[in-house]
């Protein structure tokens, strides 16, 4: 199984920080944490993350100051601050930070902000406009399959569904995480809709739709495009 994303939180306060772990834990993301900048820079060169939540009030140093230094390691990073100053956000978002969240904030919310930022940061690596497979082509700008050169006609579902898996071939991507993001925040359990719109896209797509070779299982977990 691909490794999951690594997210290093820098936050002094244990509760926040203990919030913050669950919260990752459920977007299916490695956590690793830290308490202070020092520890953090120390943590960026050693797990290199793919995304740093960043508080500012820390006791070593003010975390403004460890957005670039952070940055440069090629993480994204995520300010996640008590000060609702308009001037700090700004300064922030300048220095190079990709989003800012105010406490006390919602995980949910949290999470969404955190896949934007990520997919953005991971455009050129893992986000390709264009996923190639076999002869399998999925286009996410023109929002287009075609296999062997032909249309492949899929529902908004089925769509929705791959486009998910193809924005990060190779990894898995929790059965939750499908359901939230193609049907709402309120069907994350409905795991039957997901196994009938995949059941309809190995119909759609693969050589041998009861082998397949394209959508894999990981059983109990997700869905992973084979890349
Ligand atoms: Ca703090």
């Amino acid at each position: 199984m691909p490794a999951p994303l690594k997210i290093l939180v820098v936050e002094d306060d244990s509760a926040i920080r203990r919030l913050l772990r669950g919260a990752l834990a459920r977007g299916d993301y490695a956590v690793v944490e830290a308490g202070s900048v020092r520890e953090a820079l120390s943590a960026l060169a050693i797990d290199k993350p793919d995304a740093v939540l960043l508080d500012l009030g820390l006791p070593d140093r003010d975390g403004i100051e460890a957005i670039g230094l952070l940055k440069a390691g090629g993480a994204a990073v995520l300010v996640v601050s008590a000060r609702t100053d308009t001037a700090e956000k700004v300064a922030a978002l300048d220095l190079g930070a990709d989003d800012y969240l105010v406490k006390p904030f919602d995980t949910d919310e949290l999470l969404a902000r955190l896949r934007t930022a990520l997919r953005h940061r991971l455009g050129a690596r893992a986000l390709s406009d264009r996923v190639e497979i076999g002869a399998i082509v999925i286009d996410l700008a023109h929002r287009r399959v075609t296999r062997a050169g032909a249309e492949v006609h899929l529902s908004p579902k089925e769509y929705g569904v791959l486009a998910e898996l193809a924005r990060f071939p190779d990894r898995v991507i929790r059965h939750t995480v499908i359901l939230r993001e193609v049907w709402g925040p309120a069907h994350e359990d409905a795991l039957d809709y997901l196994r009938i719109v995949i059941r309809n896209l190995r119909q759609k797509l693969e050589d041998d739709p009861a082998r397949p070779r394209l959508i894999r299982n990981e059983p109990g977990v997700g869905y992973r495009l084979q890349g």
